[in-house]
């Protein structure tokens, strides 16, 4: 299958040897031109959220790990099209590797088995850094919605990335217009939407915090959901989605509830007094109050300073808890557990596995990262793109793939000093028309008609300008993409602005100051009858000749601008 990256329409082959995985809306398939990126095809042409996937490319989130070369949000990067480019069909993304589900860490089975070092300094961190994604999305007026634990994956160093994000709710940032999410999971769903059809309720930042603090509550207290208890009331136990709805938080401190903790999960009192504060902030006063519960920020500074304060067991340096607690938890929760320890010792680890899955667990956190502070910004046309967004240009995050989004280093150069050249030369003859248009005489209707039938070089002119504007213009959104529509759109332009150059030039006093358009046409044809070398050359210096000398120094301008211009385009 052929489609076209709409960033810079470029052709890719997508064939089934390809494909990654396939789901029940959409295949993913690798890029042969780019292993950095995957490619994501909607099966049906009519379900492609088109408009929310140009919104979310043109206004990407800045990803708090992005200067660590991390990607926390695997983000949209470019739109796919069709090979006429008339219908968008997906779009590209960072391609993601070598990392789990979130559940492997919580899980305290699944990470004894796959990451048995893991440890609690690691859970601090991955709840940190998830914490960080979330914010970074809120701060661009993003919300997830569909908050749960299969859409984040993390790396064995803590690190996290939020995926399937062509799910999240967008909204339009000059319009206000909202591509809702229309999935979620009741058990990260908030009391107040709960039993709610997702696709007809606008999503806000307060939903997604409910969900965030279910899954740090999980990885903090061996993936127990807040909500699980054992049941003191009649019949058969309740489902998450109805105690969070009745807020029946089995920690609380200020009501009474029909339920216990569970026996089996860590007490509530192994949290530090402030993540117990926030837990009771969320699931307790966050009941009624929405608003009242932490933010992501919040919980990201409430986390790091507990990180900063964890201490280590004499008995087993895996062993980290908050100082606030007189002895190690871990290892009364390993006696209790009939020895089976949550975090066990490098030494045991090293005993009972193999020796390949412990080495890989040495690799040390990576540097916490902080958002990039989200500054408001006049807003910003995209050529061609039927919705205009806002978002400072110059803070988007360069795509993984500069060799697939972008044009090479030395084409932008050479483009912009052409593009510089014939810039330069245009408008020293415009400035030098308008200084001799004084002394022209003769009605103007006539003075226009002699410089038009002196315009023969128009053809040139467009031709240099159209294709210029082809092939330099910014990428095009949905329904402008196409390349043969930009270098037709082009040829247009460029005839005009050619028609207007050579008419311009038409109207200096003495053709001797101007292009002697004429000649150069007689001799480019001579030259295609009679392709001799002496011709050409003949050619070529009466062309150089009649350059007008006071087109030189704007020509020098206008190379020096077009260099600059070149590769700030790339
Ligand atoms: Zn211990």
């Amino acid at each position: 299958m052929q489609v076209q990256c709409l960033s810079n329409g470029q052709r890719l082959t997508l064939d089934a040897a390809a494909m990654l995985g396939a789901g029940g809306e959409a295949l993913v398939y690798t890029i042969p031109q780019d292993r950095s990126l995957v490619a994501k095809v909607y099966r049906t042409p009519d379900k492609v959220p088109a408009r929310k996937l140009a919104v979310m490319v043109t206004n990407p989130p800045a990803d708090p790990m992005g200067s660590h070369g991390h990607i926390s949000i695997a983000w949209p990067v470019s739109l796919l099209a069709t090979v006429d480019g008339q219908q968008v069909i997906g779009f590209l993304m960072p391609r993601v590797t070598g990392r789990h589900p979130l559940i492997a860490c919580y899980n305290p089975a699944i990470r004894r088995q796959q990451w048995p070092l893991f440890n609690y300094r690691y859970l601090l961190r991955t709840a940190h850094n998830l914490a960080a994604a979330m914010r970074a999305l809120h701060a661009r007026g993003y919300v997830i919605g569909d908050v749960n634990e299969s859409n984040i994956l993390v790396t064995d160093t803590a690190l996290v990335t939020l995926v399937d994000t062509d799910s999240f709710q967008v909204r339009e940032p000059r319009h206000g217009v909202v591509y809702r999410c229309p999935v979620g999971k009741p058990e990260f769903t908030p009391p107040e939407l709960q039993g709610c059809p997702f696709s007809q309720v606008d999503r806000a930042p307060e939903h997604d915090l409910f969900g965030l603090a279910v899954l740090i509550f999980q990885l903090l207290m061996e993936g127990t959901h807040p909500f699980a208890g054992v049941y003191r009331g009649h019949g058969d136990p309740p489902p998450y989605e109805a105690r969070i709805a009745t807020g029946h938080f089995p920690y609380t401190r200020r009501r009474q509830v029909p339920y216990d903790p569970k026996p089996a999960a860590p007490p509530f009192d192994l949290l530090p007094p402030t993540l117990q504060e926030l837990f009771i902030r969320c699931f307790e006063t966050g009941h009624t109050q929405a608003l009242a519960r932490p933010d992501a920020s919040t919980w990201q500074r409430a986390l790091q300073g507990v990180e900063q304060a964890l201490i280590a067991c004499p008995a087993n340096d895996q062993h980290l808890y908050s100082h606030h607690l007189p002895t190690c938890p871990w290892c009364v929760r390993t006696q209790r557990l009939g020895g089976r320890d949550p975090f066990p010792s490098r030494q045991a680890v090293q005993q009972s596995q193999a020796p390949q899955s412990s080495r890989s667990l040495q690799r040390p956190l990576q540097p916490i990262g902080t958002p990039s502070p989200v500054t408001p910004s006049a807003p910003r046309r995209t050529p061609g793109h039927p919705h205009p967004t806002t978002g400072p240009w110059h803070s988007m995050r360069p795509s993984p793939s500069r060799a697939l989004a972008r044009p090479s280093l030395l084409a932008s150069v050479c483009l912009g000093a052409l593009w510089g050249t014939v810039s330069g030369v245009l408008l020293s003859m415009i400035v030098y028309v308008l200084m001799q248009r004084p002394r022209v005489s003769g009605p103007l209707p006539v003075m226009v008609w002699e410089s038009v039938q002196q315009a023969g070089g128009s053809a040139i002119w467009g031709g240099v300008w159209g294709t210029m504007w082809g092939m330099c213009r910014r990428p095009a959104g949905p329904g402008h993409n196409s390349r043969l529509r930009r270098i037709l759109t082009g040829a247009v332009l460029g005839a005009v602005l050619g028609l207007l150059t050579s008419a311009l030039l038409g109207l200096t006093p003495g053709s001797t100051m101007s292009m002697p358009q004429h000649t150069v046409l007689e001799l480019l044809g001579s030259a295609t009858w009679h392709a001799s070398l002496p011709r050409i050359r003949e050619m070529f210096g009466a062309f150089v000749a009649s350059l007008p000398l006071h087109a030189l120094p704007g020509t020098i301008l206008g190379t020096i601008l077009g260099i600059v211009w070149g590769v700030w385009r790339r």
